[in-house]
Protein backbone atom coordinates (compact mmCIF):
# COMPACT_ATOMS: atom_id res chain seq x y z
CA UNK A 1 0.00 0.00 0.00
CA UNK A 2 1.14 3.52 -0.95
CA UNK A 3 0.99 6.66 0.86
CA UNK A 4 1.37 10.54 -0.40
CA UNK A 5 2.91 12.74 1.55
CA UNK A 6 2.03 16.21 0.14
CA UNK A 7 3.69 19.67 0.71
CA UNK A 8 6.03 22.55 -0.80
CA UNK A 9 8.48 24.84 0.16
CA UNK A 10 5.84 27.65 -0.26
CA UNK A 11 4.11 27.17 2.48
CA UNK A 12 6.98 27.86 4.55
CA UNK A 13 7.32 31.37 3.29
CA UNK A 14 3.73 32.08 4.87
CA UNK A 15 4.40 34.31 8.06
CA UNK A 16 2.03 35.91 10.40
CA UNK A 17 4.51 37.56 12.75
CA UNK A 18 7.01 36.90 15.08
CA UNK A 19 5.36 35.35 18.13
CA UNK A 20 2.49 33.68 16.12
CA UNK A 21 2.20 30.34 17.36
CA UNK A 22 1.38 28.91 13.30
CA UNK A 23 4.27 28.81 12.52
CA UNK A 24 6.73 27.56 9.67
CA UNK A 25 8.75 25.42 12.14
CA UNK A 26 5.67 23.04 12.72
CA UNK A 27 6.02 21.89 9.08
CA UNK A 28 9.87 20.67 10.04
CA UNK A 29 9.06 19.81 13.19
CA UNK A 30 6.63 16.99 11.27
CA UNK A 31 9.39 15.82 8.65
CA UNK A 32 12.15 16.18 11.74
CA UNK A 33 9.79 13.24 13.38
CA UNK A 34 9.09 10.84 9.81
CA UNK A 35 13.04 10.87 9.24
CA UNK A 36 13.52 9.83 13.13
CA UNK A 37 10.74 7.78 13.29
CA UNK A 38 12.22 6.30 10.09
CA UNK A 39 8.55 6.14 8.31
CA UNK A 40 10.02 8.87 5.57
CA UNK A 41 11.61 6.56 3.13
CA UNK A 42 7.79 4.75 3.43
CA UNK A 43 6.43 7.87 2.23
CA UNK A 44 6.36 8.94 -1.79
CA UNK A 45 7.01 12.55 -2.16
CA UNK A 46 4.81 14.88 -3.85
CA UNK A 47 5.15 18.73 -4.28
CA UNK A 48 1.44 20.65 -3.87
CA UNK A 49 0.74 22.32 -7.12
CA UNK A 50 -1.71 25.61 -7.01
CA UNK A 51 -5.15 25.27 -6.43
CA UNK A 52 -7.26 27.08 -9.58
CA UNK A 53 -10.17 29.61 -9.34
CA UNK A 54 -12.57 26.39 -10.66
CA UNK A 55 -11.37 24.21 -7.67
CA UNK A 56 -11.80 27.01 -4.99
CA UNK A 57 -15.21 28.51 -6.21
CA UNK A 58 -16.68 25.54 -5.27
CA UNK A 59 -16.12 26.03 -1.83
CA UNK A 60 -16.21 30.17 -1.79
CA UNK A 61 -17.83 32.80 -3.95
CA UNK A 62 -15.72 33.65 -6.57
CA UNK A 63 -15.50 37.21 -5.37
CA UNK A 64 -14.33 36.15 -2.15
CA UNK A 65 -11.37 34.16 -3.41
CA UNK A 66 -11.11 37.74 -6.05
CA UNK A 67 -10.98 39.62 -2.88
CA UNK A 68 -8.14 37.41 -1.53
CA UNK A 69 -5.86 38.08 -4.32
CA UNK A 70 -6.66 41.60 -4.34
CA UNK A 71 -5.86 42.49 -0.79
CA UNK A 72 -2.56 40.23 -0.75
CA UNK A 73 0.02 42.37 -0.50
CA UNK A 74 3.19 43.19 -2.02
CA UNK A 75 5.25 44.35 1.24
CA UNK A 76 4.53 43.85 4.63
CA UNK A 77 1.17 42.36 6.39
CA UNK A 78 -2.70 42.54 5.81
CA UNK A 79 -4.54 41.32 8.46
CA UNK A 80 -7.20 39.86 7.49
CA UNK A 81 -9.11 38.96 10.97
CA UNK A 82 -7.20 39.69 14.87
CA UNK A 83 -5.37 35.93 14.19
CA UNK A 84 -4.98 35.87 10.63
CA UNK A 85 -2.53 38.07 8.50
CA UNK A 86 -1.03 37.67 4.87
CA UNK A 87 2.61 38.50 4.10
CA UNK A 88 3.93 38.55 0.39
CA UNK A 89 3.79 34.88 0.25
CA UNK A 90 0.69 33.96 2.15
CA UNK A 91 -1.72 33.84 -1.36
CA UNK A 92 0.79 31.66 -2.99
CA UNK A 93 0.77 29.39 0.45
CA UNK A 94 -2.63 29.36 0.83
CA UNK A 95 -3.52 28.19 -2.98
CA UNK A 96 -0.77 25.46 -2.68
CA UNK A 97 -2.67 24.32 0.95
CA UNK A 98 -5.72 24.09 -1.73
CA UNK A 99 -4.03 22.30 -4.46
CA UNK A 100 -2.56 19.93 -2.21
CA UNK A 101 -5.99 18.78 -1.11
CA UNK A 102 -6.63 18.54 -5.17
CA UNK A 103 -3.95 16.73 -5.57
CA UNK A 104 -3.98 14.69 -2.51
CA UNK A 105 -7.61 13.77 -3.67
CA UNK A 106 -6.55 13.09 -7.37
CA UNK A 107 -3.96 10.43 -6.37
CA UNK A 108 -6.01 8.33 -4.06
CA UNK A 109 -9.16 8.43 -6.01
CA UNK A 110 -7.17 7.47 -9.06
CA UNK A 111 -5.45 4.69 -6.86
CA UNK A 112 -2.02 6.03 -7.28
CA UNK A 113 -1.67 5.74 -3.58
CA UNK A 114 -4.09 4.66 -1.28
CA UNK A 115 -3.79 7.22 1.43
CA UNK A 116 -2.30 11.10 1.31
CA UNK A 117 -0.92 13.36 4.64
CA UNK A 118 -0.25 17.14 3.01
CA UNK A 119 1.97 18.97 5.51
CA UNK A 120 0.45 22.21 4.34
CA UNK A 121 -0.15 25.70 6.17
CA UNK A 122 -2.39 27.88 6.19
CA UNK A 123 -4.69 25.24 7.94
CA UNK A 124 -8.26 25.72 6.51
CA UNK A 125 -11.42 24.34 8.68
CA UNK A 126 -11.98 28.00 10.42
CA UNK A 127 -12.27 29.69 6.71
CA UNK A 128 -16.12 29.86 6.26
CA UNK A 129 -17.53 30.04 2.66
CA UNK A 130 -17.16 33.86 2.73
CA UNK A 131 -14.93 34.81 5.46
CA UNK A 132 -11.22 34.13 6.82
CA UNK A 133 -10.70 33.44 10.11
CA UNK A 134 -8.57 31.75 13.05
CA UNK A 135 -5.19 31.23 11.17
CA UNK A 136 -7.52 30.02 7.95
CA UNK A 137 -8.13 31.72 4.34
CA UNK A 138 -9.24 28.79 1.84
CA UNK A 139 -11.01 25.53 4.04
CA UNK A 140 -8.60 22.92 2.30
CA UNK A 141 -10.76 19.81 3.55
CA UNK A 142 -14.31 21.41 2.13
CA UNK A 143 -11.54 21.81 -1.47
CA UNK A 144 -10.79 18.43 -1.33
CA UNK A 145 -14.21 16.96 -0.77
CA UNK A 146 -15.96 19.16 -3.10
CA UNK A 147 -13.22 18.05 -5.36
CA UNK A 148 -13.67 14.43 -4.72
CA UNK A 149 -17.81 14.95 -5.56
CA UNK A 150 -17.88 17.11 -8.43
CA UNK A 151 -14.36 15.79 -10.57
CA UNK A 152 -14.54 12.34 -9.63
CA UNK A 153 -18.54 11.75 -9.31
CA UNK A 154 -18.08 10.62 -5.42
CA UNK A 155 -21.74 10.45 -3.81
CA UNK A 156 -21.19 10.53 0.38
CA UNK A 157 -17.53 11.89 1.27
CA UNK A 158 -17.03 11.90 5.25
CA UNK A 159 -14.79 14.71 7.25
CA UNK A 160 -13.47 13.55 10.69
CA UNK A 161 -12.11 16.79 12.31
CA UNK A 162 -10.36 16.04 15.42
CA UNK A 163 -8.52 19.64 16.30
CA UNK A 164 -9.01 20.78 19.88
CA UNK A 165 -11.37 23.55 18.21
CA UNK A 166 -14.67 23.25 16.06
CA UNK A 167 -14.55 23.42 12.28
CA UNK A 168 -16.93 25.86 12.10
CA UNK A 169 -15.88 27.07 8.26
CA UNK A 170 -16.25 23.66 7.21
CA UNK A 171 -19.77 23.35 9.39
CA UNK A 172 -20.80 26.66 7.44
CA UNK A 173 -19.90 25.15 3.69
CA UNK A 174 -21.22 21.64 4.13
CA UNK A 175 -24.65 22.26 6.74
CA UNK A 176 -27.28 20.13 5.08
CA UNK A 177 -25.08 18.73 1.91
CA UNK A 178 -26.20 15.42 2.42
CA UNK A 179 -23.21 14.41 0.00
CA UNK A 180 -20.71 14.96 3.48
CA UNK A 181 -20.70 13.83 6.54
CA UNK A 182 -19.07 15.68 9.20
CA UNK A 183 -17.76 13.88 12.59
CA UNK A 184 -15.87 16.52 14.81
CA UNK A 185 -14.49 16.52 18.62
CA UNK A 186 -13.30 19.47 19.92
CA UNK A 187 -13.05 21.60 23.55
CA UNK A 188 -16.28 23.33 24.12
CA UNK A 189 -16.98 25.92 25.26
CA UNK A 190 -13.93 27.41 23.24
CA UNK A 191 -13.17 29.35 20.21
CA UNK A 192 -14.93 29.39 18.08
CA UNK A 193 -17.82 28.46 20.43
CA UNK A 194 -19.67 27.31 17.52
CA UNK A 195 -20.62 23.54 17.24
CA UNK A 196 -22.98 23.05 19.75
CA UNK A 197 -26.41 24.73 18.74
CA UNK A 198 -28.30 22.94 17.14
CA UNK A 199 -26.22 21.95 14.47
CA UNK A 200 -27.31 20.22 11.43
CA UNK A 201 -28.51 16.72 10.87
CA UNK A 202 -25.40 15.91 8.67
CA UNK A 203 -23.14 16.70 11.57
CA UNK A 204 -21.97 14.65 14.59
CA UNK A 205 -20.21 16.97 16.93
CA UNK A 206 -19.06 15.94 20.16
CA UNK A 207 -17.98 19.06 22.24
CA UNK A 208 -15.30 18.11 25.10
CA UNK A 209 -15.61 19.41 28.69
CA UNK A 210 -11.59 21.13 29.24
CA UNK A 211 -9.27 18.34 31.04
CA UNK A 212 -10.86 15.57 28.70
CA UNK A 213 -8.10 12.88 27.67
CA UNK A 214 -7.91 9.49 26.53
CA UNK A 215 -11.52 8.27 27.56
CA UNK A 216 -13.19 10.75 26.86
CA UNK A 217 -11.87 11.01 22.81
CA UNK A 218 -12.53 7.06 23.13
CA UNK A 219 -16.04 6.85 24.21
CA UNK A 220 -17.05 9.58 21.51
CA UNK A 221 -15.71 7.79 18.95
CA UNK A 222 -16.97 4.62 20.10
CA UNK A 223 -20.52 5.94 20.66
CA UNK A 224 -20.71 8.54 18.18
CA UNK A 225 -18.41 8.74 15.09
CA UNK A 226 -18.17 5.33 14.13
CA UNK A 227 -22.17 4.39 14.32
CA UNK A 228 -22.56 7.30 12.24
CA UNK A 229 -20.19 6.91 10.19
CA UNK A 230 -21.29 3.09 9.51
CA UNK A 231 -24.50 3.98 8.43
CA UNK A 232 -23.45 6.86 5.78
CA UNK A 233 -20.70 4.53 4.13
CA UNK A 234 -18.53 7.43 3.17
CA UNK A 235 -16.82 6.46 -0.02
CA UNK A 236 -13.45 8.75 1.02
CA UNK A 237 -12.79 9.88 4.41
CA UNK A 238 -10.84 13.29 4.71
CA UNK A 239 -9.14 14.23 8.08
CA UNK A 240 -8.85 17.82 9.57
CA UNK A 241 -5.60 16.91 11.34
CA UNK A 242 -5.24 19.02 13.80
CA UNK A 243 -2.97 17.83 16.87
CA UNK A 244 -3.70 21.07 19.33
CA UNK A 245 -5.92 18.88 21.26
CA UNK A 246 -2.33 17.21 23.16
CA UNK A 247 -1.90 17.43 26.56
CA UNK A 248 1.50 19.32 25.87
CA UNK A 249 0.22 22.03 23.60
CA UNK A 250 -1.48 24.90 25.72
CA UNK A 251 -3.00 26.61 23.00
CA UNK A 252 -5.89 24.56 25.06
CA UNK A 253 -7.05 22.06 27.63
CA UNK A 254 -7.28 18.74 26.19
CA UNK A 255 -5.18 15.86 27.66
CA UNK A 256 -4.76 13.60 24.53
CA UNK A 257 -1.46 11.84 23.96
CA UNK A 258 0.84 10.36 21.27
CA UNK A 259 -1.04 7.45 21.19
CA UNK A 260 -4.34 8.44 20.54
CA UNK A 261 -3.76 9.96 17.42
CA UNK A 262 -2.40 6.20 15.95
CA UNK A 263 -5.84 4.91 17.86
CA UNK A 264 -8.51 7.15 16.34
CA UNK A 265 -6.90 6.72 13.04
CA UNK A 266 -7.01 2.90 13.36
CA UNK A 267 -10.79 3.21 14.22
CA UNK A 268 -11.02 5.43 10.92
CA UNK A 269 -9.14 3.37 8.44
CA UNK A 270 -11.21 -0.01 9.72
CA UNK A 271 -14.37 1.96 9.02
CA UNK A 272 -12.53 3.36 5.67
CA UNK A 273 -11.77 -0.15 4.46
CA UNK A 274 -15.13 -1.32 5.10
CA UNK A 275 -16.70 1.59 3.06
CA UNK A 276 -13.88 3.27 0.74
CA UNK A 277 -11.37 0.76 0.04
CA UNK A 278 -9.31 1.94 2.49
CA UNK A 279 -9.09 5.38 0.53
CA UNK A 280 -8.22 8.27 2.92
CA UNK A 281 -6.88 12.01 2.97
CA UNK A 282 -5.71 14.15 5.33
CA UNK A 283 -4.83 17.33 5.70
CA UNK A 284 -2.81 19.38 8.23
CA UNK A 285 -4.75 21.70 10.43
CA UNK A 286 -3.55 22.96 14.32
CA UNK A 287 -0.88 22.02 16.57
CA UNK A 288 1.37 24.32 17.98
CA UNK A 289 3.89 22.08 20.73
CA UNK A 290 6.48 21.49 18.03
CA UNK A 291 7.64 18.39 19.46
CA UNK A 292 4.12 17.12 20.36
CA UNK A 293 2.54 17.62 16.77
CA UNK A 294 5.69 16.02 15.12
CA UNK A 295 5.67 12.76 17.21
CA UNK A 296 1.58 12.82 17.04
CA UNK A 297 1.88 13.15 13.41
CA UNK A 298 4.05 10.16 12.54
CA UNK A 299 1.44 8.12 14.60
CA UNK A 300 -1.38 9.14 12.61
CA UNK A 301 0.86 9.19 9.53
CA UNK A 302 2.05 5.69 10.08
CA UNK A 303 -1.51 3.78 10.58
CA UNK A 304 -2.42 6.05 7.05
CA UNK A 305 0.44 4.34 5.90
CA UNK A 306 -0.52 0.87 7.03
CA UNK A 307 2.79 0.56 9.04
CA UNK A 308 3.30 -0.97 12.38
CA UNK A 309 3.96 1.03 15.50
ZN1 LIG B 1 -7.07 24.08 16.30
Amino acid sequence: MRSAFVTHADCLRHDMGAHHPERAQRLAAIEDQLIASGVAPHLARYEAPLASDEQLARVHPIEYVRAIREVAPEEGTVHLDPDTAMNPFTLQAALRAAGAAVLATDLVLKKEVNTAFCAVRPPGHHACRARAMGFCIFNNVAVAARHALAAHGLERVAIIDFDVHHGNGTEDIFEDDAQVLMASIFQHPFYPYSGTDSPAPNMVNVPLAAGSGTRELRAAVTKHWLPALEEFKPQLVIFSAGFDAHAEDDMAMLRFVDADYGWVTEQVKALAERHAGGRMVSLLEGGYALSALGRSAVQHIRVLAGLNA
